[in-house]
């Protein structure tokens, strides 16, 4: 799929009160009910997880809400045991009465009898192939792993049955890193067997008549996880299956590091139309994640929820101080979502340098601003000591502005 043909269509599944992907007419490939509309291509998700001890309620619920002020509408938090589900099932009371808008998950590891009691307390259960046996029971062959079965006490067409039933959604969560034995010696530790965990999964969904699944393939390689992903959905498409996809890259680190591995990773990905909710995973507070997640979004063309600044990097030819005027500028009309205001040091290559700005802030003649609309230049000239208010001005009387 090229950059320019679209996001890929989907089943929308509903994580409660969010619904991701979409586009793909789930009715005509299930008859589950309490599909959502599938008309709408949702907005891409951003999501994020708690680093508190779930147990603590107190910390966990505040978190959370610091996470949605952030603009995090998807939060994840780690259900370990038994103890979990308790203090899970407090903080999601909680948090449907505070923040209704807010969509819980629930990541559980190795214990499937976690995921079975929180399906239909939270909205979805993230659970990992590589803790899961397929029972084949049905088809004359044995359980693949009876050491899974015996310590998982479970199965997944159990919780896909659950879930169904409790209108819960469930995210197959592939790790490069922990895929089942079994997979590892048939493919090794590549993409192709994170492929092959995944659909295994997915073909259980779909016997069962479960279209609410989306499916992750996290690795701390970038390249790994974007071959994953790419592969993944040609073999969903060879069976004809639109599940949508969660993105991430897994112990992506901290700082310029964590966010650039991210922005590679996730980026290469949504730029070809493919993912529907995302997660960038930073060694820091999780509330640090969402503007960077927002940003990554911005970069690819998803989310105007920013003001966007097309800048260049200034060179001999600039005609003003184009860095701390960049800074002026953003502090001044950083605000106005959805604008796309082009800042450039010189009018070398023209307004289409600019792209598709709305607004473009070019120098002229030393210390001179020509204003543009689009690429009609509305002022020429402008001191640049004035050419911010003008801008201002321009924005105001275009109704474009709005009080900070
Ligand atoms: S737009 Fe002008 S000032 Fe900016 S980098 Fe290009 S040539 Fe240099």
């Amino acid at each position: 799929m090229g950059a320019f043909l679209g996001r890929r269509k989907t089943v929308a599944v509903r994580i409660g009160p969010v619904t991701i992907g979409g586009g793909w007419d789930a009715a005509a490939v299930s008859s589950a009910g309490a599909v959502p509309s599938a008309a709408a291509m949702n907005p891409v998700a951003v999501q994020s997880m708690t680093d508190t001890d779930t147990n603590d309620v107190e910390a966990s619920v505040a978190q959370i809400g610091r996470l949605r002020d952030a603009g995090c509408r998807v939060v994840r938090l780690t259900t370990q045991g038994i103890r979990e589900v308790e203090s899970m099932t407090e903080i999601a009371r909680r948090v449907r009465s505070l923040w209704p808008d807010v969509a819980l998950v629930a990541d559980v590891h190795f214990q499937p009898a976690v995921a079975m009691a929180l399906a239909g307390v939270v909205n979805k259960v993230r659970i990992n192939p590589g803790n899961y046996f397929i029972d084949r029971a049905a088809d004359g062959k044995e359980a693949e792993s009876p050491r899974l079965a015996e310590m998982a006490g479970g199965n997944f067409a159990e919780l896909v049955d659950k879930c169904r039933e409790t209108g819960t959604a469930i995210r197959i969560g592939v790790n490069h890193g922990s895929l089942a034995r079994r997979i590892v010696e048939q493919y090794g530790d590549t993409p192709a067997g994170m492929v092959a965990s995944a659909m295994e999964f997915l073909r259980v969904c779909r016997e069962r008549d479960f279209s609410q699944v989306v499916v992750s393939m996290k690795s701390s390689n970038t390249r790994v996880m974007v071959a994953a992903y790419r592969e993944l959905v040609a073999a969903m498409d060879a069976e004809d299956m639109h599940f949508p996809l969660h993105l991430g890259v897994t112990e992506a680190g901290n700082g310029l590091e964590g966010r650039v591995k991210s922005a590679v990773g996730i980026g290469a990905l949504l730029t070809e139309g493919l993912g529907d909710t995302i997660r960038v995973s930073l060694t820091e507070p999780p509330e640090n994640e969402i503007d960077v997640a927002r940003a990554i979004l911005q970069a690819c063309g998803l989310d105007r929820s920013r003001t966007e600044f097309i800048a260049c990097p200034g060179c001999g030819r600039t005609l003003y101080a184009l860095s701390p005027v960049l800074d002026e500028i953003k502090a001044a009309v950083g605000h106005l979502p959805g604008l796309k205001i082009a800042v450039m040091g010189c009018i070398v290559n023209g307004p289409g340098e600019m792209a598709d700005a709305d607004y473009g802030y070019v120098g002229a003649d030393p210390g001179m601003i020509t204003l543009y609309r689009g690429r009609e230049v509305v002022r020429r000239g402008v001191p640049q000591a004035e050419a911010l208010d003008a801008l201002v001005e321009l924005l105001k009387a275009d109704g474009v502005w709005v009080e900070n």
